[in-house]
């Protein structure tokens, strides 16, 4: 294996320099982290299970039109994806109350919501990612106006479609976060879909008992976190088999396939 320069290490995934110039790698940790990296753990296989899950997904939205940073799958833990400037915004869309909102807003955990909601996070973990309206992110220049709108149609379009997948799959997509980058294109530059999908930036709920088959699970202790994310996968048909061995036999191999 050849060793490649570290562009940026973050909580559950690491960023290398690309084989192109435009390109990076985007390596998948089974590290897990929640309430501000106050809660810590190494959950062996989510790595392998979230680069799989994520793959997928950006691949359908692909499909659909949606421009993302995503361009191939190099192995078990790897992606291939395009250099972009990440704006600092989490952008999160909620269908049902669940987490911050429920507290916040004293809603019942489970209410389904009059509309879809979405709501913009300022990135920046030493403040512990504070909610911020479009006023704050135009004051202080995080993404303009333009930036905002595009980010907001394309959520939207995101959240319309995921449903439906999930649906199929009998999960309920309660809410998810999502973030977006600048991709240069010499003189263009286009707002693209960044960073990942999957069971760690997504709230999933059983369609007909409501169990819990994201992050979740880490974040209340409620155990069986590989696993659930496993079933998603499998009811995807991004994986065989129930509790997803065929990937976490070869979770021990963090390097290459
Ligand atoms: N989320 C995320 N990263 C974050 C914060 C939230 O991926 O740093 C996701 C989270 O998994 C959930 C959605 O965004 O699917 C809404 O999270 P919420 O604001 O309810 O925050 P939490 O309850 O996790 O504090």
């Amino acid at each position: 294996m050849v060793k490649r320069r570290k562009i940026y290490e973050g909580k559950a995934k690491i960023l290398y320099e690309g084989p192109e110039p435009g390109t990076l790698i985007q390596y998948f940790k089974d590290d897990a982290t929640a309430f501000n990296n106050e809660k810590r753990a190494v959950l062996d296989g989510k790595g392998v299970l979230n680069n799989r899950i994520s793959e997928f997904v950006m691949m359908q939205l692909n499909g659909i039109g949606i421009p993302t940073h995503f361009l191939k799958r190099i192995n078990m833990r790897e992606q291939l994806i395009r250099e972009v400037e990440i704006i600092p915004l989490e952008v999160i869309c909620r269908n049902v109350a669940a987490g911050s909102i429920a507290k916040r807003l004293g809603i019942e955990e489970g209410t389904p919501l009059p509309r879809s909601i979405i709501e913009f996070c300022y990135k920046k973990d030493e403040l512990g990612d504070p909610l911020v309206s479009e006023e704050h992110i135009t004051a202080f220049n995080w993404a303009t106006h333009q930036e905002i709108d595009d980010i907001i149609a394309m959520t939207l379009r995101i959240n319309d479609f995921l449903t439906g997948l999930f649906a199929g799959a009998q999960i309920k997509l309660v809410d998810f976060k999502v973030e977006y980058g600048r991709l240069y294109e010499g003189e263009m530059v286009r707002t693209v879909l960044a960073d990942e999908i999957s069971p760690d930036s997504c709230r999933l709920w059983d369609m007909t008992t409501g169990e819990k088959l994201d992050k979740d699970r880490f974040r209340r202790d409620l155990g069986g976190v590989t696993e659930a994310y496993a079933e998603v996968a499998r009811r995807l048909g991004i994986i065989k088999e129930a509790g997803g061995a065929e990937i976490l036999s070869f979770s021990q191999d963090k390097s290459e396939e």
